[in-house]
């Protein structure tokens, strides 16, 4: 059936990419057992129990090997995560309890695993939150044993597109054999196994879809474009032209950019030069991982802040970046201090209204005033060292007591974890954010006390140019191809290879392919992007010719105007 032409749908791209096919709406299967008044035979329901969780695990462990060989190792580990649920010690003595109390295999299972979700899903945090997921997943889907309909494969036609409410990381892992070409659900979220698994597969993917499911019908032509969030209900003969053209490049793109995973970027005096990954939080490393990034340039560590009604402990802070340091598996991360004001707020710290937050109390200024916060911040960073490779970053540095304050305090709490007999790197790195004219002035002074100079250029092409990033009437001016950027750039590079420390950049401008043989000409070392950049910097890299970036250097040094200066640069790229 073909719907009357719908305004298109909007949600969050999970796994990119452009999706054009026919709908299978998934309805949502719910076996619910509760309030039975019949008393059950508890060895005939033990026994029922006991081998639908052999043949559950038995088929998930087919799975996982069969996902691990298609996707490479440990991906199918979101499948192996069910079989970890389903052997939770605790959650089968409650299965067994349930039982011997008179109750069927299938109350047991659903009332103990409705239990265990409540409790995951009464904690707010996206991580945690997907585990009540998982849990609803592993019920229905042993509840599907039990009543004998559970699907092992895979038997959509070629060139379908999901739509639901939810869909499930154990639908989603059986679609290996690409006959699925999109989905479209109106829960979940980037973090959520489906979508993990979405990507492990490359199906483009949209979640957070509001009221789509009820809106649909079996058959209608779909078009999912998970590079924008657009779902096109069905389209007229340009929507679905321009969407075929515009998928064609796609896949073009992506192909070419996959020959650059695990090329390297070595300079020409032999460095590598570091190709890392700006995070908002652990649930990001994956991505880290995949798109072949060095490692973490830059952890925003205030999100781990923004998203709490009360202060981050030390022992969470702890968890997360152990964790951190562990599933980078050696690579680097760089930690940076909370970097709080401007326009980030914090539901658990009220910060006074000033009438300038981007000149006034943020970053490291506020938390020089909030001692303990960052006191705490910094015993979980550096107990967290002990299991990896981490570094500390300070965020807006204007002063060269500001480092060395910070450097006391990080001396004071390494005296306190030797006397507490804790480990910890007692090498840790510790680098300054440069994002402020005045740190780019005192930067050869920074340079002889720090390890490492990280350049913040959205804030600092802000304070450069007197420009609010956030400001639209002033766009024309907010852009880093200004001789005055430029050049203070170059500054804080020569500051650095005078004082024998690396540099990298870590703001937007980063991402800018144009830019990247003037960085390098001017002596940068590494980039630290979003995910999504890696592999583009990569192909950029590679384009460069070699020799060629001091001379291009000089010559944007010596410009004037920006947009001489960006079609000098788009001419050489
Ligand atoms: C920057 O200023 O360039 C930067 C990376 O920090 P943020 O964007 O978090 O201010
Ligand atoms: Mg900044």
């Amino acid at each position: 059936m073909i719907t009357d032409a719908i305004e298109p749908f909007i949600g969050i791209s999970c796994s990119a990419g452009i999706g054009i096919g026919k709908i299978v709406r998934i309805k949502e299967k719910s076996f619910n057992f509760n309030g039975s008044e019949n008393r059950h035979d508890s060895d005939v329901e033990t026994e029922r129990l006991k081998r639908a969780i052999l043949y559950f695990h038995d088929l998930n462990d087919k799975l996982s090997k069969r996902v691990d060989s298609s996707l490479g190792e440990r991906n199918g580990d979101i499948i192996r995560s069910h079989n970890v649920i389903i052997d939770d010690p605790e959650m089968n003595e409650l299965f067994y309890k349930f039982i011997r109390s008179g109750r069927s295999a299938e109350e047991a299972v659903s009332e103990v695993c409705s239990i265990f979700s409540d409790m995951f899903g009464r904690i707010d945090d996206p991580i945690v939150s997907q585990k009540k997921t998982d849990i609803e997943d592993v019920k229905q889907s042993l509840l599907g044993v039990l009543a004998g309909d559970f699907q092992g494969e895979d038997e959509f036609e070629e060139g379908t597109v999901l739509v639901g409410k939810s869909i499930p990381p154990s639908l989603v892992s059986k679609l290996e054999n690409g006959h699925v070409v999109g989905i479209v659900s109106e829960s979940g979220n980037a973090a959520s196994h489906s979508a993990i698994l979405a990507k492990c597969l490359k199906i483009p993917m949209i979640m957070g879809v509001d009221n789509i499911f009820n809106s649909v019908y079996d058959n209608d032509e779909i078009i999912v474009d998970a590079i924008n969030g657009i779902v096109v209900i069905a389209p007229d003969d340009d929507e679905y032209y321009f969407y075929k053209k515009k998928r064609k490049e796609y896949l073009q793109r992506q192909k070419e950019l996959e020959e650059y995973k695990g090329k390297d970027t070595i300079l020409p005096d032999g460095s590598k030069f570091a190709i890392m990954c700006n995070i908002t939080g652990n649930a990001d490393v994956k991505k880290v991982l995949e798109a072949d990034g060095d490692g973490v340039g830059l952890y925003r560590t205030e999100f781990l802040y923004m998203n709490s009604d009360s202060l981050p402990t030390e022992e969470e802070q702890f968890a997360t970046y152990k964790k951190l340091a562990e599933d980078l598996e050696g690579r680097p991360a760089v930690i940076r201090t909370l970097d709080i004001g401007g326009d980030k707020e914090m539901p658990c710290l009220e910060l006074p209204k000033e009438d300038n937050p981007f000149l006034g109390l943020r970053g490291i200024r506020l938390c020089f005033r909030e001692k303990e916060i960052l006191q705490t911040q910094l015993r979980a960073i550096l107990r967290a060292s002990a299991f990896g490779n981490l570094s500390i970053l300070i965020p807006m540095i204007t002063d060269i007591g500001e480092l060395l304050d910070f450097k006391e305090l990080v001396d004071k709490i390494k005296k306190e974890l030797d006397s507490e007999g804790i480990s910890y790197n007692s090498d840790i790195k510790i680098g300054c954010m440069i994002e402020t004219p005045s740190s780019v002035f005192i930067a050869k002074e920074l340079a002889e006390e720090c390890d490492f100079f990280s350049i913040g250029t959205n804030d600092l092409v802000q304070y450069t140019m007197c420009a609010d990033r956030g400001n639209a009437g002033v766009s024309y001016l907010y852009s880093p191809y200004f001789p005055a950027v430029l050049r203070m750039i170059r500054e804080v590079a020569k500051s650095a290879a005078g004082a024998g420390i690396p540099v990298s950049i870590c703001g937007e401008a980063a991402a800018e392919e144009k830019l990247l043989p003037f960085f390098i000409g001017v002596g940068i070392k590494g980039l630290s992007v979003t995910t999504d950049m890696v592999l583009q910097i990569k192909k950029a890299f590679a384009s460069i010719e070699p020799g060629s970036t001091e001379k291009i250097a000089k010559k944007v040094l010596g410009m004037t105007r920006e947009h001489e200066i960006m079609s000098y640069l788009r001419e050489k790229l």
